[in-house]
C-alpha cells in the first residue's frame, strides 16, 4: 500500500514555541496550564509528569489556585486576563492569535459588529466573544443569516478553511445589501498551507489518515476536507487506533495531521501504516502486479 504523506502537514510554530516554553520553566509545580497546550494525549501526560497542574478549558470560572498560570497558543480575552491579576502569567499566545484579537479591537473600536467565522465554544474563539459580547459566531455557510446589523467586519479563527471563510463572507455581505461589511482574512499561514497540502493529497488518493486530537478543530477540519470530495477519512491519535480492516482494498492512502501532532505520532502511525499495507499485500490475486503497492522512505 502506498502511503502519500502531505506536503505541510503537523505541529505549527505556534504550538512548538508555547511546548517549547513549557519545558523551559524551572518551576512547574507552581503553573497552572490553562486548557489544553496541544491537543495530544502523550504531549499533554508529559507535561503533567514534569509537574504542571492542568485546568480544563471550560472551567474558567474557578481561577487555579497555583501562583503561576500558562495561557496557551490560543490565546485568551483581556476580560480573563483581567481575572487573572495577582498571578504570573505565562504568555504563549501564537502572535497570529494576538493578530486577530488587534484586529477585531480595532473594528469593534470603528463601530463595527464583528462576524467570527469559527467554531462556537472553542477557547481561541471566546478569546474574541469574552471581549465582544455581541460577536456572531458562524461555523458553516449554512448558518449566515440576514439582520446581523449594517456595519459588519468578518474575520475567521484561525484555523478556519479558508474556502468556508470567503463563502461566509460572500453570503453575509449578499443578505446585507446596502450595509458596510468588510473583511479580514484572520486564517493563519501554517493552517493555509496545511489546506493546500491536503487538496493536493486528496486528488492522489483513495482514503485519508490524519494524525490529531479529537478537540483539535483543525484536525476535524481536514477529515471534513476528505469527506466534501466522498474520501473515507479516519482521524487517530496514536498507531494503536489502526485497525488493519480498514485498508483491505485499498491502494494509495494519504497521511495528513493537524496543526498541534507532534512528528513523533506522525512518523509512528506512518510506520504502522506501511506494516499494515504489507500485512494486507498477501490478499491481492495471484497474477496480479499492483505497482502502487510499495512505500516510499519517510521524509
Ligand atoms: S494554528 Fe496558526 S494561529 Fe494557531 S498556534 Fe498554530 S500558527 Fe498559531
Amino acid at each position: 500500500m502506498l502511503v502519500i504523506q502531505a506536503q505541510a502537514m503537523g505541529m505549527c510554530f505556534g504550538v512548538e514555541d508555547a511546548i517549547s516554553t513549557a519545558h523551559s520553566l524551572k518551576n512547574p509545580q507552581d503553573v497552572t496550564i490553562l486548557g489544553e497546550i496541544v491537543h495530544n494525549r502523550r504531549v499533554q501526560q508529559d507535561l503533567i509528569d514534569r509537574g504542571f497542574a492542568s485546568q480544563s478549558e471550560s472551567a474558567r470560572e474557578e481561577l487555579p489556585a497555583s501562583s503561576s498560570v500558562l495561557v496557551t497558543a490560543h490565546g485568551i480575552s483581556d476580560a480573563y486576563r483581567n481575572r487573572l491579576q495577582g498571578k504570573t502569567i505565562v504568555d504563549t499566545t501564537c502572535p497570529l492569535v494576538t493578530r486577530v484579537h488587534k484586529t477585531a479591537r480595532r473594528f469593534a473600536d470603528q463601530g463595527y459588529r464583528l462576524v467570527l467565522v469559527g467554531k462556537p465554544g472553542h477557547v481561541e474563539v471566546l478569546g474574541i466573544t469574552e471581549d465582544h459580547p455581541d460577536t456572531v459566531v458562524l461555523p458553516s455557510l449554512e448558518a449566515v443569516r440576514a439582520g446581523l446589523g449594517n456595519k459588519l467586519a468578518v474575520l475567521a479563527q484561525t484555523t478556519t478553511p479558508s474556502d468556508l471563510f470567503e463563502a461566509v463572507f460572500e453570503r453575509v455581505k449578499e443578505l446585507h445589501p446596502g450595509g458596510a461589511v468588510e473583511k479580514l482574512d484572520t486564517v493563519c499561514r501554517p493552517t493555509k498551507q496545511r489546506q493546500q497540502a491536503i487538496g493536493a493529497l486528496l486528488k492522489r488518493v483513495q482514503a485519508l489518515v490524519v494524525v490529531g486530537g479529537a478537540h483539535s478543530n483543525n484536525t476535524l477540519r481536514l477529515c471534513e476536507q476528505a469527506e466534501k470530495l466522498g474520501l473515507p477519512s479516519v482521524r487517530v491519535e496514536d498507531p494503536s487506533e489502526l485497525n488493519s480492516e480498514w485498508f483491505r482494498g485499498l491502494s494509495v492512502v494519504g497521511l495528513s495531521a493537524g496543526t498541534s501532532t507532534p512528528a513523533e505520532a506522525i512518523s509512528a502511525v506512518y510506520r504502522r501504516l506501511l506494516e499494515i499495507g504489507r500485512a494486507l499485500r498477501p490478499q491481492i490475486p495471484r497474477g496480479f502486479t499492483n505497482k502502487v503497492f510499495t512505500s516510499r522512505a519517510h521524509s
